[in-house]
């Protein structure tokens, strides 16, 4: 993707070196590629941490998603500045992040709508968010609460050397998906799953997260769609890149990788195949009326 030397979003707010936070309110939010103790474990054992650890740190085994309202200690926020590594990743998120709101922006002008860009917060090890608190284990978020993306910019490294996912636009993916979420909720669909949460059985839900998940990724595709129709800043082989990230991500994938077999009822993201497909319909076709996972009998 061609990125260096393009304008960055303001809408960035750097929270590393702040140690996160306080007692976080429970709420649900909406993770890249997994939630709940589950996934916790799953990530635990592919960075090789002893999960104990994790679950102690995010909360009660099949607790709030990934959250937890535990107390911490709160320490102050420095000025932190990271390696020159971790500044340009910080650079790049904040040119994909600018390219969202410059392409939504104009999606939802066509409609006569407005769009409210979203702050995306940069952490390390662990935030506070209206979401709960998370640590960096849960991978990338998005919090309806506060309207906040959240990252841990070491979860770009991960893609390459954990997930298997190299090259920047895996990273572009990821902070468009959660971008994607972001879109969800100022339509509306958001709030539309979450009423349902109580009503469901536990399976169901799933059923309706991954509808939810997918079509999360079919926005980052219609965001992959004008990067390169309107901005001109793909290259080639960055479809690829996103395509590997989506497959590398889905439920089966982690749940293989991590147990060795897969549970489809506790997919709550979807299969590789689906991740790629949705994101990959996004892209081609650049028609976000083409994008309802909810009604959409084949997935
Ligand atoms: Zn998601």
């Amino acid at each position: 993707m061609l990125w260096k030397n393009r304008r960055q979003s303001t809408n960035v707010e750097d929270r590393r070196g702040s140690g996160g936070g306080m007692r976080g309110m429970p709420g649900p939010g909406v993770a890249i590629g997994g939630g709940g103790a589950v996934i916790i474990l799953i990530l635990a054992l592919l960075f090789g941490v002893d999960p104990q650890e994790l679950l102690q740190q995010s909360g009660t085994p099949g607790g709030s998603g990934g959250y937890s309202q535990g107390v911490e200690q709160q320490q102050p926020a420095g000025e932190y500045v990271g390696d020159p590594h971790e500044e340009e990743l910080k650079q790049f998120v904040g040119v994909v992040l600018a390219d969202t709101e410059d392409i939504w922006g104009r999606i939802f002008a066509e409609q006569g709508l407005t769009y409210t860009p979203p702050t995306l917060v940069v952490f390390s090890g662990q935030v506070e968010s209206a979401c709960g608190y998370a640590s960096a284990a849960v991978g990338p978020f998005y919090c309806p609460a506060d309207q906040n993306v959240y990252i841990d910019l070491s979860f770009l490294d991960e893609l390459r050397t954990r997930f298997g996912a190299p090259g920047d636009f895996a990273g572009a993916y990821v902070v468009a998906h959660e971008v994607g979420h972001h879109v969800q909720n100022l339509m509306g669909t958001a709030q539309q799953v979450n009423s349902m949460r109580s009503r469901l059985s536990e399976k169901e839900f799933n059923e309706l997260s991954v509808r939810q998940e997918l079509q999360a990724d079919f926005y980052a595709g219609i965001w992959a769609h004008y990067a390169e129709h309107s901005l001109g800043v793909l290259e080639p082989g960055d479809i690829e890149e996103a395509l590997k990230a989506a497959n590398q991500i889905g439920d089966d994938n982690l749940q293989m990788q991590a147990q060795g077999y897969v549970v489809p009822d506790a997919f709550t993201h979807g299969t590789s195949e689906q991740r790629a497909r949705w994101f990959r319909k996004g892209y081609e076709s650049g028609d976000i009326s083409q994008g309802d996972t909810f009604s959409a009998r084949d997935l």
